[in-house]
């Protein structure tokens, strides 16, 4: 069994699903599980209609027509090539049908909790984009078959970044789950104890690959890209990124917890359990080896590999009576990041004084400032960059903070933590 996950690049129009079909021509699908997430930026634009539908009713219907719109063009595309814009093909029927039960879904909630409403909603990315690519993967002569994930992979309701029961999804999966078959499922989704749609958190469909391969003991899993595979650095923020050709679940999972964004952080884990080892490559070149990431790999190259936060804010704070700041006062600081849902992404403490480096995701730093003045001496830089090199050397410090004014650095054995200007 092998477990291809396809993520939004790779299926952000209709060429993209063409090329789909390619990858699997080309590397063959036997004993596979395809998962498939939402198309393009669709996720993004459910999100809109989630804040429409609580904010501004007004806009909420279109919305939903951008996105019926969207889906309809790439339908047209893949079924209706004389351009006759006929809507014969089954899917088109199906895609509708998916569509009216979200229209009648709004209509008739009336659960306030915007967590809830969210992913009975965002998930209609990904039951629209399977159904299409599934008929169409049926349509060129690929037969597979249509899995809802929804029946194999149970979570709590923590809504928006819903907890896997993984007793209950092994038991789903192998009571009843065809392998024989290839199977085409989303990424992302899961459901709670009543059966209510719930989602796994941004990008997580990654982690929906290496759910099913760990409960499938699957060989492998591989994650198409539109990357060659696991780069030294983020190629829209470094030149002259370059290929690790092999590294270890620790290091990948090092470089995803620092911020890499290319794997999703919860993914390794159960990968790294069972030894199953994870392959990722682009889907416009898919014989070459891309990267492979597994047990025990030195890093291949050696090279230091570069990770960017933008957009962090750092705080420092001193004591105003001269009281120790980690004997004295630390709990109380780390209450106050917690109750505020700060993320902390570094701190640095001596005496008197402490600096921490937060991602201010649900923006509530003003409030934070205004409760940490009224107990320290305070002051805050926002808009900084939290640059992590893995595996540094003197040049590769010198060539990152070139032109930059650094505000704070951090040194351990492996690892060089930056904040600049
Ligand atoms: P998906 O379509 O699977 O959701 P993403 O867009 O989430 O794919 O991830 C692919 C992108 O991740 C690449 O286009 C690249 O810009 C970015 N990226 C960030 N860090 C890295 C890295 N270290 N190696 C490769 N790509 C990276
Ligand atoms: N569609 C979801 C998102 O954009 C999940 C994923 O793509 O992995 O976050
Ligand atoms: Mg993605």
């Amino acid at each position: 069994m092998q477990i291809f996950k396809f993520g939004g690049a790779s299926v952000k129009d209709a060429n993209a699903i063409k090329n789909l079909a390619v990858v699997l021509k080309t590397v063959g699908f036997k004993n596979t599980m395809v998962v498939v997430s939402a198309m393009g930026k669709v996720t993004n634009a459910f999100e809109v209609v989630i804040s429409n539908y609580f904010n501004k009713k007004s806009a909420l219907q279109s919305s939903i027509q951008d996105i019926i719109k969207f889906h309809n063009e790439i339908l047209f595309d893949l079924f209706d090539p004389d351009g006759y814009r006929d809507e014969n093909h089954p899917a088109f029927k199906k895609v509708k049908l998916l569509f009216n039960e979200l229209n009648n879904f709004l209509k008739v909630n009336k659960s306030p909790n915007y967590s809830f409403v969210y992913d009975q909603v965002v998930s209609y990315g990904e039951l629209v984009s399977t159904t299409i690519i599934s008929d169409y993967l049926n349509s060129i002569g690929i037969k597979n078959n249509w899995v809802d994930t929804r029946n194999f992979i149970k979570t709590d309701n923590f809504y928006r970044r819903a907890n896997v029961n993984w007793e209950e999804t092994q038991s789903a999966i192998s009571s009843s789950l065809n392998t024989s078959a290839l199977n085409i499922t989303q990424g992302f989704l899961g459901s709670d104890p009543n059966n209510f749609t719930t989602t796994l958190g941004r990008e997580g469909s990654d982690y929906t690959a290496a759910i099913l391969a760990y409960c499938l003991n699957a060989q492998s899993v591989t994650i198409w890209k539109d990357v060659p595979g696991v780069l030294n650095a983020d190629p829209r923020h470094f030149e002259n990124a370059q290929l690790l050709n092999k590294i270890s679940y620790k290091e990948a999972i090092e470089l995803a917890f620092y911020g890499a964004s290319v794997i999703h952080p919860k993914t390794l884990q159960p990968l790294q359990q069972k030894e199953i080892p994870l392959y990722v490559k682009s889907f416009l070149n898919p014989e070459e080896a891309g990267t492979t990431v597994g047990k025990g790999i030195t890093l291949e190259p050696d090279t230091p590999c570069f990770i960017v936060k933008k957009n962090q804010v750092l705080i420092s704070l001193s004591s105003l009576d001269f009281s120790y700041i980690v004997e004295e006062n630390i709990s109380e600081i780390f209450g106050l990041l917690h109750q505020h849902k700060m993320k902390v992404d570094l701190i640095q403490n001596s005496a008197i004084s402490f600096s921490v480096c937060i991602d201010n995701i649900y923006n509530n730093l003003e409030s934070l400032l205004q409760q940490l003045k009224a107990k320290f001496s305070v002051t805050c830089h926002e808009n900084v960059s939290l640059y992590t090199i893995r595996h540094y050397n003197t040049s590769s410090i010198e060539q990152l903070e070139a032109n930059k004014t650094v505000l704070l650095k951090q040194l351990t054995q492996e690892t060089v933590q930056v904040i600049t200007k």
